[in-house]
């Protein structure tokens, strides 16, 4: 796998979805069934679209610019990430919490987009401990510009693994990021001691978001009226 090449048009697009989603989070946040910060969301193995991953090592790379010391913090975690030995592709946990996390995301501004649709346009778990609506039932957002949203979304995820059909694949975050981080050999080295099904590579982006979506729109609030960052909806890819 490369260094990080010149795809800014499509991550300009990517962080454009970024910011729509973020400021319905900053609304769900504000309506009081927001995130309570528990991190119990976060006790996960991510696995993600090569894209977001890239995405996540350039925001990690900026960050080691600022503070040099984190580039090692970081990679011991994500080498420690590799080695969870009961992670599980069904459940994408393990024993460990998400090689990200440490007191909170790490990688907050920009995180992928699974992390903030959680518990916004999609039905949290059991294990969220947001406060519930009278039904008893979370609160979370539907409606045509959120299945615009998501729309946008896969066409800028379909658009970078149409032109990068080499990295057009969901893989195991951790190990996919090291593969940016770390020379060759060095990732090699990793592998030889690692679970071969962390760096197990699939082609689509599996989500939970249209099942959760369709399921119980009855649970749900409708989009609100949002001062929000323009979005060009047209497919550009
Ligand atoms: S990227 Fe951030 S929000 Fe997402 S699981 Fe990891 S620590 Fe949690």
């Amino acid at each position: 796998m490369t260094a990080p090449g010149d795809a800014s048009d499509l991550f300009a697009r990517l962080d454009g979805v970024y910011d729509r989603l973020q400021a319905l989070n900053a609304a769900h946040q504000g309506s009081g069934f927001g995130c309570r910060m528990s991190g119990n969301c976060c006790k996960v193995g991510l696995e993600l679209h090569i894209m977001e991953t890239e995405r996540i090592v350039r925001g990690l790379e900026e960050q080691f610019a600022k503070d040099p010391g984190r580039r090692e913090r970081v990679v011991a975690r994500l080498v420690e990430a590799c080695h969870d030995a009961n992670w599980k592709e069904d459940t994408s946990q393990g024993d460990l919490m998400c090689a990200l996390f440490d007191k909170g995301c790490t990688v907050y501004g920009f995180r992928p987009f699974v992390c903030r649709m959680y518990g916004v346009i999609i039905e949290p778990d059991d294990v969220c401990p947001r406060r519930k609506m009278a039904s008893g039932k979370p609160l979370f957002y539907i409606g045509k510009d959120v299945d615009a949203l998501v729309r946008e979304y896969y066409r800028v995820i379909d658009a970078f693994g149409r032109r990068y059909p080499r990295k057009d694949w969901t893989m195991y975050m951790p190990a996919a990021a090291l593969t940016y981080l770390l020379p060759p050999a060095e990732v090699r080295k990793v592998r030889r001691t690692s679970p071969p099904k962390l760096w197990k590579r699939s082609r689509g982006y599996r989500t939970q978001f249209a099942p959760s979506h369709r399921r119980s729109p009855e649970r749900a609030a409708p989009w609100p009226t949002l001062p929000l960052v323009p979005l060009n909806l047209r497919p550009q890819g």
